[in-house]
Parts: C-alpha cells; structure tokens; sequence
C-alpha cells in the first residue's frame, strides 16, 4: 500500500483530476508522481472505472492529434477532455490510471460507484459550470 497515495486519495478535494500542471497552483506544493501512483491500487471494478473515464461527454476538443505518452510508446489524447457534470478530467486520465496505476480520488471512485458507471448524455452536463482548473 502507497499511504501517500491513499491520503491524497481521500483528501482530495477538487472536482478536476489528472491536470498535474496544475496541482502545484491549487495545493502550493510541486505535482509528485509518488502521491498518485499507487502499483497497489486494484479494485475489483477497476476497468469499469477506466471505462467511465473513457466514456464520459468530452467538454472540449481543441486537437484530435495524438501525442506519445511520456512514459510508454502509447499513442494518447492530450488536447481532450471530459465531464461528467460533476468532475473534469483530460482524455489520458483513463490512460494514466490503465497503464502507468494512477490512483483516483475516492470521491470520484464513489460517484461512479453511485452513477452504476453510467456517464450521464452530454446535453444533461452543464460545462459551463464545470470545475476547470
Ligand atoms: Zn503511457
């Protein structure tokens, strides 16, 4: 177990996730990988959650051009994003968390539990309202 990952996981509290650039601004306290990646982070519902991830409404496109991961050969999304009404997060979020164990904050880990990992229909999401960091 990761206890940093585990505290960050509980405490976090913005309703955006997976913009690292951003972390130090919000938190004052530089983005380390160490409190996100948790190898040991394997709940049985996982890939439903990376599905949610994936299928949510996309609150913004500004490219469709795929960029190299940073860390594997992976081609991904970097300029896309998604909302759920609730939570915003960029299209390599599902990536991050498949791939490379990037752990999710509980409170979104629960809303998707609540939701049934059912995304609500793009013109049900009020983006304009959307917590962007
Ligand atoms: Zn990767």
């Amino acid at each position: 177990m990761n206890a940093k990952a585990e505290k960050l996981a509980k405490n976090w509290q913005y309703d955006w996730y997976g913009f690292w650039y951003a972390v130090e601004r919000y938190t004052g306290r530089p983005f380390d990988i160490s409190e996100y990646v948790d190898e040991s982070w394997l709940p049985p519902d996982k890939k439903k959650l990376i599905e949610y991830l994936k299928k949510a409404p996309y609150m913004m496109a500004s490219s469709n051009q795929l960029e190299k991961c940073s860390d594997c050969d992976e081609k991904i999304n970097t300029l896309v994003f998604h909302s759920d009404g609730v939570f915003c997060w960029p299209d390599n979020l599902a990536h991050d968390v498949d791939k490379h164990y990037f752990r999710l904050p509980d409170r979104f880990v629960n809303l998707i539990r609540e939701r049934n990992y059912e995304t609500p229909p793009a013109d049900e999401v009020d983006m304009e309202n959307v917590d962007w960091p």
